[in-house]
């Protein structure tokens, strides 16, 4: 464990992960300094800590801030160009990011996930997974708290479950999770890194710093992720949901396995999606890993309805299931969505119109018999309708209506999707918000 104990730390950028840093640098007793471009007037954050008693430099990043500087905490955010950091790297200044201060400041145990994919629902089951066999889990990242304030929380009997971003990684020289995982790797965020090998190397970290007696989950369906393992020393431990391997979590004859047990047929699985039992193999590794039982992973999986707008069952009315997919703003995970369900199905979608076409969803609306579209895309989505065959189109103005149409536009035994393939930012604030007023809507439903 670290003592920041009278240490000189600068935090630099606030935001939420910078702002739990700097307090819990304080609280440890070190001389925090934070700095952060946004003027003090307009800087809540900042004012908090300089009333606290911390120093505070907004505004700028003058080269002086550097001097005596010990630590330097880093906000994610902030590229390695940035002129400061440039300097501090220079001086051989140890930066640590807020996610590599968590695991310096805990004697818990960490599991950590990443992956292009899939993350928060992981997260999530994993975390409920451990508290059903009664273990002492701690859920962080997005959905939760930030990692250092669980950080703080824990005692050495914890499990501290951490979804991590590439961004959270990148940069981490330290930080050795006790049970890693990543997912998949897709082309994300590539805006950001420059290239797919710099992305690849950021979400490695995950697995670089590991011992023989840390455990690597790997996805062994995906050859960049079994690349990425390579990069650490903990055990490897895989999952597929292609083929049956000799260890780990794969699928046989119906159901799930770990090892030579077999843990639940994939019928009593409540969450759907082929996504999802790879999300699920990779959970039930992380937690037979931990140590719980199997029965905590069945009451788990015989009961999870899925993370909140990640495709997540409502109701069922009239023989018609409703789902809210609205973390869908994209067509690979509409595509996925599209791919959870064989039955007749009303497709919800549309939003922000970024400029792209939508032909790559075609080859996944076979099942889709009708197609409610709102925002800024439905124009575009109504030319793809044709191309698929979807005999019936309608056009509304909002997630709400889209929720009257679909109830009139079904019958017993459909499907009706909001998986809008699109941000919501064209009418919603967040994609939190369009699933909330979709969920309302259906809720009223008669
Ligand atoms: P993340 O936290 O990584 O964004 P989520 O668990 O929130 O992931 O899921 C977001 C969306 O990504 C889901 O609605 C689904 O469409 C898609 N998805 C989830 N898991 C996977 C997976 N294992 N592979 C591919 N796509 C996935």
């Amino acid at each position: 464990i670290n003592d920041f104990k009278d240490k000189h730390v600068l935090v630099l950028g606030l935001a939420k992960s910078g702002l739990a840093a700097a307090r819990l640098l304080h609280k440890l007793g070190a001389h925090v300094t934070v700095n952060d471009m946004l003027p003090l007037e307009e800087n809540e954050s900042a004012q908090e800590l300089e009333a606290m008693g911390l120093s505070v430099v907004c505004g700028s990043h003058p080269p002086e801030l550097l001097d005596g500087a010990e630590y330097i905490v880093k906000n994610p955010g902030i590229p390695y160009s940035n002129t400061l950091l440039a300097k501090a790297l220079e001086m051989q200044i140890p930066i640590v990011t807020e996610v590599e201060l968590a695991y310096l400041i805990s004697e818990a145990d960490m599991i950590g996930i990443t992956g292009s994919n899939g993350k928060t629902t992981t997260t999530t089951l994993i975390h409920e997974m451990l508290l059903s066999d009664r273990k002492k889990s701690l859920i962080a990242g997005n959905i939760g708290t930030v990692a250092c304030e669980v950080a703080e929380k824990a005692d050495k009997d914890s499990i501290i479950v951490t979804e991590l971003s590439s961004f959270q990684l990148m940069g981490t020289e330290t930080f050795r999770p006790k049970i890693a995982l990543m997912l998949n790797l897709f082309d994300a965020h590539l805006d950001y890194h420059g290239t797919r090998e710099e992305y690849a190397s950021a979400k490695s970290r995950i697995y670089a710093n590991q011992q023989n007696s840390d455990f690597a989950v790997v996805n062994a369906d995906d050859a960049e992720v079994v690349k990425a393992a390579a990069a650490g020393n903990g055990e490897k431990i895989f999952f597929s949901v292609k083929k049956e391997l000799e260890s780990g979590a794969y699928i046989k004859d119906g159901a799930v396995w770990f090892n030579d047990e077999k843990i639940i047929d994939v019928k009593e699985i409540v969450l759907p999606g082929r996504h999802n039992l790879e999300n699920i193999l990779a959970a039930v590794c992380a937690v037979k890993l931990s140590g719980a039982k199997t029965e905590a992973i069945r009451r788990v999986l015989t009961s999870f309805k899925g993370v909140k707008h990640r495709l997540q069952f409502i109701r069922t009315i009239n023989g018609v299931k409703y789902y809210n997919d609205s973390k869908a703003t994209n067509i690979l995970a509409t595509s996925k969505a599209l791919q959870a369900f064989d039955a007749p199905t009303v497709l919800l979608a549309g939003g922000l119109d970024r400029g792209n076409e939508f032909d790559e969803l075609i080859p996944f609306l076979g099942n889709v018999k009708t197609l409610i579209t709102f925002g800024q895309t439905a124009p575009k989505l109504e030319r793809i309708a044709a191309d698929a065959g979807i005999e019936e189109v309608k056009r509304v103005d909002n997630v709400e209506q889209a929720a009257y149409a679909a109830f009139s536009l079904s019958q017993e035994g459909d499907i009706v999707l909001l998986s809008p393939a699109c941000a919501s930012w064209d009418q919603y604030k967040t994609f939190e918000q369009r699933g909330d007023m979709f969920e309302n809507a259906v809720h009223k439903l008669k």
